[in-house]
């Protein structure tokens, strides 16, 4: 039996490795002449960047590849578990240091924030629960599948879904919890992690904090591109086939049935099934274009985009970790600019990351490199050099009031990455990150499945189909096409 898949992003790359295991003959179609898609790197100066993701969680889903394919991760990749989740900063010189510990973190936020210990602790046991009764049900199995709905933990998990706080936004629920302001915009931030606005996104993401501070947060040795690299290494050691530098042109459909793909040299390749890892929307768009597209799955809303500045930095700085964020003073009017008004606000909270901290030779030694990103909207074709200039300066004053450092002088080198490029190197649609945004109740209903409901042996894996966007859910979607596969 063959098989096609398109894109060697990390869905894709996973669902390779998964069909390979079930014993399909396997080709890639990559349109880059490397694999990873977003999950990429590249050096500057004396500097080397991860370009894309920089936050790993969820590490089991990599390992469980190596050992599906009776291999040991150990020796094709390792991580360690981090004791700090992220260091805060605040315009107001206040600064938390986030313990990845709950109760070293509920001992810290007691001091920082004047919250009973109590008070976190049972916050991050809540999270816990909505974790545990959620993940197998909307995470880790097709909701596009009614058999799925008869099995029993689903059954028993759905009886509770008025504990979901579905209802109501995920800011509701955090300023529910919360006496402390900056604890709800802390909580808040999460809704970022799938590119979604806390003031819309359903209470029921409460749950993405668990996965921090219940599982943990993780560093591959060697920085966030061995995860690429080490799966890539294993697609091939067991045997599937890459062709890079290949773009698919055209999904070829006969009497509903999925049954090749079109390179754009206009050869044809014919396989079993075929899986698509493109953005789902350029999929239907461009791949079939004469094939019903389920038009309300694909105008969904985008989720958020950024801009980011990857700077080699002439210093060091201890009050820095490997994840920084400095906030914003108006973050409700940020979501505001970047979801409603498609722009930037003024005062944009400022992300860094700086994995030199843990990886020392990813800079120059007595140097670091910092990946400062701001969130920032999908692509509807903004004036993005006039924002890139904007949020430059921005970013600067930011850096000065919350941190107190000069960092224009100390910035040795630069390079940029805005939606387009984002579109443009990975055919994302529109730049955003993680494809549809989840600023609906029912989010997790409406994103498109891991097969087509027209055409016969089509998949789809990635971060714009189910269950979403970021590493750990572009690895369940692929889980769920090699379920969804006889
Ligand atoms: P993609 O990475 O989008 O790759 C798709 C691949 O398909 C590309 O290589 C593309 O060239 C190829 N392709 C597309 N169309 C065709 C075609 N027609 N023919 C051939 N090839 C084609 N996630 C986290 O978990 N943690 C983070 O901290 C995090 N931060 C992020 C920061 C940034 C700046 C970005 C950009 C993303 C971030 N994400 C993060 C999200 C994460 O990177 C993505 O969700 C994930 O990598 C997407 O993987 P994917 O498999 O869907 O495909």
């Amino acid at each position: 039996m063959k098989s096609i898949v398109i894109g060697a992003g990390i869905a894709g790359l996973a669902t390779a490795i998964r069909l390979r295991v079930k014993g399909y003959e396997v080709k890639v179609h990559e349109a880059n002449n490397y694999p990873g898609g977003k999950l990429t790197a590249f050096q500057q100066g004396g500097y080397r960047f991860d370009a894309g993701p920089s936050l790993f969680t969820l590490p089991y889903l990599v390992d469980e590849l190596f050992e599906l394919s009776g291999k040991n991760p150990k020796d094709y990749f390792d991580y360690i578990k981090l004791d700090t989740a992220c260091h805060y900063f605040w315009d107001d010189l206040t600064i938390f240091n986030a313990s990845t510990n709950p109760k070293e973190f509920a001992k810290e936020a007691a001091k920082v924030f004047s919250v009973p210990e109590v008070e976190v602790l049972d916050y991050l046991k809540y999270s816990h629960k909505l974790y545990e009764y959620n993940s197998p049900v909307f995470l880790e199995q097709s909701l596009h599948k009614i058999k799925n709905y008869l099995k029993s933990h689903v059954g028993k998990a759905l009886l509770r879904i008025w504990q979901f706080n579905l209802g109501k936004s995920m800011h509701r629920v955090n300023a529910q919890k919360f006496s402390s302001k900056k604890l709800v915009q802390l909580f808040d931030r999460y809704a970022t992690y799938n590119g979604s606005n806390p003031y819309k996104a359903p209470g029921v993401m409460t749950m993405i904090p668990h996965l921090e501070h219940g599982i943990g947060t993780f560093f591959p040795k060697g920085g966030m591109h061995e995860i690429t690299q080490s799966i890539f290494k294993l697609a091939k050691d067991i045997g599937v086939e890459f062709q890079f530098e290949s773009y698919i042109d055209e999904i070829i459909v006969d009497d509903h049935k999925a049954t090749g793909v079109r390179l754009d040299t206009g050869k044809e390749e014919f396989a079993d099934l075929v899986v698509s890892n493109m953005d789902v929307v350029p999929t239907y768009r461009k791949l079939m274009p004469t094939q019903k597209a389920p038009e309300r799955t694909l105008k969904q809303e985008r989720s958020s985009s950024a801009l980011i500045f990857y700077w080699g930095v002439k210093g060091e700085f201890k009050e820095l970790n490997l994840h920084n964020i400095l906030f914003s003073n108006d973050y409700k009017g940020e979501f505001d600019s970047i979801f409603n008004k498609k722009s930037l606000q003024s005062d944009p909270t400022v992300y860094i990351n700086i994995s030199s901290k843990y990886n020392p030779t990813d800079a120059p030694k007595g140097c670091e490199n910092w990946f400062v990103m701001i969130n920032a909207p999908a692509d509807y074709d903004q004036d993005w050099d006039q924002l890139i200039d904007k949020a430059r300066k921005m970013i600067y004053d930011k850096i000065h009031t919350s941190l107190g450092i000069d960092i224009k002088p100390l910035i040795e080198n630069e390079s940029v990455l805005d939606p387009r490029l984002i579109q443009s190197q990975t055919s994302s649609y529109r730049g955003a990150l993680y494809g549809a945004a989840s600023n609906n109740p029912l989010a997790a209903f409406i994103r498109h499945p891991n097969f087509s409901n027209r055409i016969e042996n089509l998949y789809f894996c990635g971060g714009s189909v189910h269950p979403g966007g970021g590493i750990p859910l572009c690895l369940l979607s692929a889980k769920i096409v090699d379920e969804l596969i006889e």
